[in-house]
C-alpha cells in the first residue's frame, strides 16, 4: 500500500471517529488540494451545519462531501425537488446531474439566492435530495468564451476528474524529509517588460510562476530549457501558477503541455476564462500574421482542462512543503497577488504580478496584508523616479471633455482600447457621466473582443469593487447593461450605418491600433474634421498608435473586407487626434512605493523584475533608500537562495 493510501485509511477513521455512528463513510479521496468523502448518508451529513467546517479545521483540508453514487436518488425525481427548494427569484437556467460524482451543477442568474446565508440552502437541497450542488452564475451577458469552457469541463469531466486525482497524491506525498531550503530563478521579465517566468524551489517541489511571451519580440521567450526549469524534463514541475490572463504573463503556458507538462495550473476562475480568450486570439493573430505560433488550439484546451481555480484567501495545499494563497491585485479581472508559505513555518515569498495599489472604477487596491513575508518579488513597471501618473479624475474629466466637445461638432469619439480592462473601465466612466448629465446621451458602440470581455467580467461580479458588485448585487443596477451600449457585431454594414448615423462613441480593439477593427474605424473616420480619435493608453514603440500620437497623418490602410487581401492604400488623417493620459491598471511610482510603505509584514528582501532596466534600477534603490531593505535588480537567470 502506497504512503498516500495509508494517509487515506488514517484519515477515513479520523473522520468516522468525528462524525455522528448513523452517519457512514464509504471511501475518502483525494481531488487535488481537496478531500473528497463519500458517504452513504448525505442527507444526515448535511443536517448539521458545523459538521463539515469543524472536519475541515480539524483535519485541517478542504473538504467536499459527496454521496455515494448508490444511494442517488434519479435526476429525473431529484430535479423538482432541488427547484422546490431554491427561491424562484434566483433564477435557475440549467440543473445538470452528474451520476458518476453524485453533484448537481446549478447554474442561476442570482447563485447567492441558491448558496443561502452560510450555505443554508445547499444544505437544503443535499437533506433533500442526497445530491452535493454546485453553484454557477449564468452570465448576464452571453459569453462565448464562459460557456465554451463550461461545455469543454463538462465534456472532460471524466478525465479532468483523472488529473485532479493524480494531482492530489502528488500534492499529498511524502516529504522526502531532507534539509530544508527555498530560492527563487528568474526565467524571464528581468530588466525588461514581458516573458514573466520564475522558478520558485524548495527541496521537495518545483513550481513555475507564470510563462508570458514578450509583446513585439515574439522570438524572446521564457528561458525554459533550463535544468531549473523544463530541462531536466517537465514531469519535474510539481505545480504552474498564474497572477493573471495578460499574454505577457499566460502566452506560453499551454506550450508547456507540448513539452510534456500534465500538471495542475493554479489561478483564479476569471483568470482560466480570460487565458482562454487571450491565448486563442493569439494563435489568431499569429495565423494572420504568417507567424508559426508555438502551440495549437489544443493545448489551449489542455491548459484549461488542468487548471485549480482558486478564490481570493484559500489557503491551499499545492504542495507536501508549499500553500498557495491568492490575494487580489487590483490590475485586471481576476489578478492576484500570489502568497507562498514554504515548509511549516520556513519561509514566506510573495509575488506581485501586476498590481494597482489605489481602488480604480473596476476593482479595489492591491492586498498588502500577509500574516509573513519573508521576499517579495514587485513588478516595477512605473518605478521610474518619473513615473508619476495624472490623477484618475483629472483623466475623466478631460475624457469627458473630449466627448462634448466631438459632440458639440455632430463627430465621433474613437478610442481604440484593449479589450480587457481599459474598456470596462472607459465604459464605467461613459456610463456615470451620462447618467449625471455631464455629457448628452448618445450611442456607445463596442467593437472586437471587448463585448466579449466586458460579458466575462459580468459573470465575476465578485472579483470587481465592493461598490461596483453591491450595485449589480443588490441594486439590480449593472452598469454594463446600459441602454447606450451596444455591440457590434454586424461587422462592415454595421459600421457603415454608424459612421453615416450622429454623434457617437466608438470603443475598439486593438489598443495599439495594430490591426483588428479599430482599422477599419479608421478607414471610415480618418478623414472627418469633427471626428476625434482619442488614446486612453499606452502605445508602445513601433506600433501604429504611436506613431500617429506622434504627428504620422499618412497611414497605410489595407482593404479590409474588400476580399481582396493584400491591396493597400494610403489614408491623409484629417481627424483630430488627442491622448488622456492616467488611466493605467498599474500602480505608478509613488503607488508602488505606497505598496511597500504601507505593506504588512515589510519583507526583508524585494526583487524588483517587471520594468525596464531604469525602472527596475530607480526603484531598487528607492526602496532601499526610503526603506532600508535589501532590494535586488535581478537579470534574467539569476538564481536567489533566500533560506
Ligand atoms: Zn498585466
Amino acid at each position: 500500500m502506497s504512503q498516500v493510501d495509508t494517509q487515506l485509511e488514517e484519515l477515513k477513521s479520523e473522520i468516522e471517529d468525528e462524525v455522528p455512528s448513523t452517519i457512514s463513510i464509504t471511501d475518502v479521496k483525494y481531488e487535488g488540494p481537496e478531500l473528497v468523502v463519500y458517504t452513504r448518508d448525505p442527507k444526515e451529513f448535511a443536517g448539521d451545519g458545523n459538521l463539515v467546517r469543524n472536519l475541515a479545521s480539524k483535519l485541517r483540508k478542504r473538504i467536499t462531501v459527496r454521496p455515494d453514487p448508490e444511494v442517488l436518488s434519479s435526476p429525473e425525481t431529484a430535479r423538482q425537488q432541488v427547484l422546490d427548494v431554491i427561491p424562484e427569484d434566483a433564477g435557475v437556467s440549467e440543473l445538470d446531474f452528474h451520476e458518476d460524482t453524485g453533484e448537481v451543477v446549478i447554474e442561476a442568474e442570482k447563485p447567492g439566492m441558491v448558496i443561502g446565508r452560510h450555505g443554508s440552502t445547499l444544505r437544503e437541497i443535499t437533506q433533500e435530495v442526497g445530491w452535493t450542488p454546485e453553484v454557477v452564475r449564468t452570465p448576464p451577458i452571453e459569453s462565448s468564451t464562459v460557456s465554451n469552457v463550461r461545455n469543454f469541463l463538462k465534456q472532460e469531466r471524466q478525465e479532468r476528474r483523472e488529473v485532479l486525482e493524480r494531482v492530489g497524491r502528488q500534492i499529498h506525498r511524502e516529504e522526502m524529509g531532507r534539509e530544508q531550503w527555498v530560492r527563487i530563478t528568474t526565467l524571464g521579465c528581468c530588466r525588461e517588460v514581458g516573458r514573466a517566468a520564475f522558478i520558485l524551489n524548495t527541496a521537495e517541489t518545483r513550481v513555475l510562476v507564470d510563462c508570458g511571451d514578450k509583446p513585439g519580440a515574439e522570438g524572446e521567450v521564457p528561458y525554459l530549457q533550463i535544468p531549473e526549469a523544463l530541462g531536466a524534463g517537465a514531469q519535474n514541475l510539481d505545480a504552474v501558477v498564474l497572477t493573471h490572463a495578460h499574454l505577457d504573463h499566460s502566452a506560453l503556458i499551454p506550450l508547456l503541455f507540448k513539452y510534456g507538462y500534465d500538471g495542475p495550473i493554479y489561478c483564479t476562475e476569471p483568470t482560466r476564462d480570460l487565458m482562454g480568450l487571450l491565448t486563442l486570439d493569439y494563435l489568431d493573430v499569429a495565423a494572420k500574421e504568417g507567424r508559426t505560433p508555438p502551440y495549437e488550439s489544443e493545448q489551449v484546451r489542455e491548459a484549461i482542462k488542468h487548471c485549480i481555480p482558486l478564490e481570493y484567501g484559500d489557503v491551499t495545499d499545492i504542495a507536501p512543503d508549499l500553500k498557495l494563497t491568492f490575494h487580489n491585485a487590483g490590475h485586471i479581472l481576476g489578478s492576484a497577488v500570489s502568497h507562498f508559505h514554504v515548509g511549516d513555518g520556513l519561509y514566506n515569498v510573495c509575488f506581485s504580478g501586476d498590481i494597482h495599489y489605489e481602488d480604480t472604477r473596476l476593482f479595489n487596491g492591491a492586498v498588502n496584508d500577509f500574516p509573513r513575508v519573508e521576499a517579495l518579488v514587485m513588478e516595477s513597471t512605473y518605478g521610474g523616479r518619473n513615473d508619476y501618473q495624472t490623477d484618475q479624475q483629472d483623466s475623466e474629466e478631460a475624457l469627458i471633455e473630449a466627448i462634448n466637445e466631438v459632440h458639440e461638432q455632430e463627430g465621433k469619439v474613437l478610442i481604440p482600447a484593449f479589450a480587457v480592462g481599459r474598456s470596462q473601465e472607459i465604459m464605467l466612466v461613459i456610463e456615470e457621466a451620462m447618467r449625471s448629465g455631464k455629457i448628452p446621451e448618445m450611442p456607445v458602440h463596442l467593437d472586437g473582443m471587448i463585448w466579449e470581455a466586458t460579458a466575462i467580467h459580468t459573470t465575476y461580479p465578485e472579483y470587481l469593487r465592493d461598490d461596483l458588485r453591491d450595485r449589480i448585487f443588490h441594486e439590480n443596477e449593472n452598469p454594463f447593461l446600459a441602454d447606450q451600449f451596444n455591440h457590434i457585431d454586424g461587422g462592415q454594414e454595421e459600421r457603415q450605418e454608424v459612421v453615416d448615423g450622429g454623434p457617437a462613441i466608438i470603443l475598439s480593439t486593438s489598443g495599439m491600433v495594430t490591426g483588428g477593427p479599430i482599422m477599419s474605424w479608421l478607414r471610415h473616420l480618418g478623414s472627418d474634421p469633427n471626428s476625434k480619435l482619442t488614446f486612453v493608453g499606452y502605445q508602445a514603440q513601433g506600433t501604429l498608435g504611436r506613431r500617429i500620437q506622434n504627428g504620422w497623418d499618412e497611414i497605410p490602410v489595407s482593404d479590409f473586407g474588400s476580399g481582396r487581401s493584400g491591396r493597400s492604400s494610403t489614408l491623409s488623417l484629417e481627424m483630430g487626434v488627442q491622448t488622456v493620459d492616467g488611466f493605467s491598471g498599474h500602480a505608478d511610482r509613488e503607488g508602488l512605493m505606497n505598496f511597500i510603505r504601507n505593506m504588512s509584514p515589510r519583507p526583508e528582501k524585494v526583487l524588483c523584475v517587471h520594468g525596464d532596466e531604469s525602472s527596475v534600477q530607480d526603484f531598487s534603490s528607492a526602496l532601499y533608500h526610503e526603506f532600508n531593505m535589501r532590494t535586488f535588480a535581478p537579470k534574467n537567470l539569476e538564481t536567489f537562495r533566500f533560506k
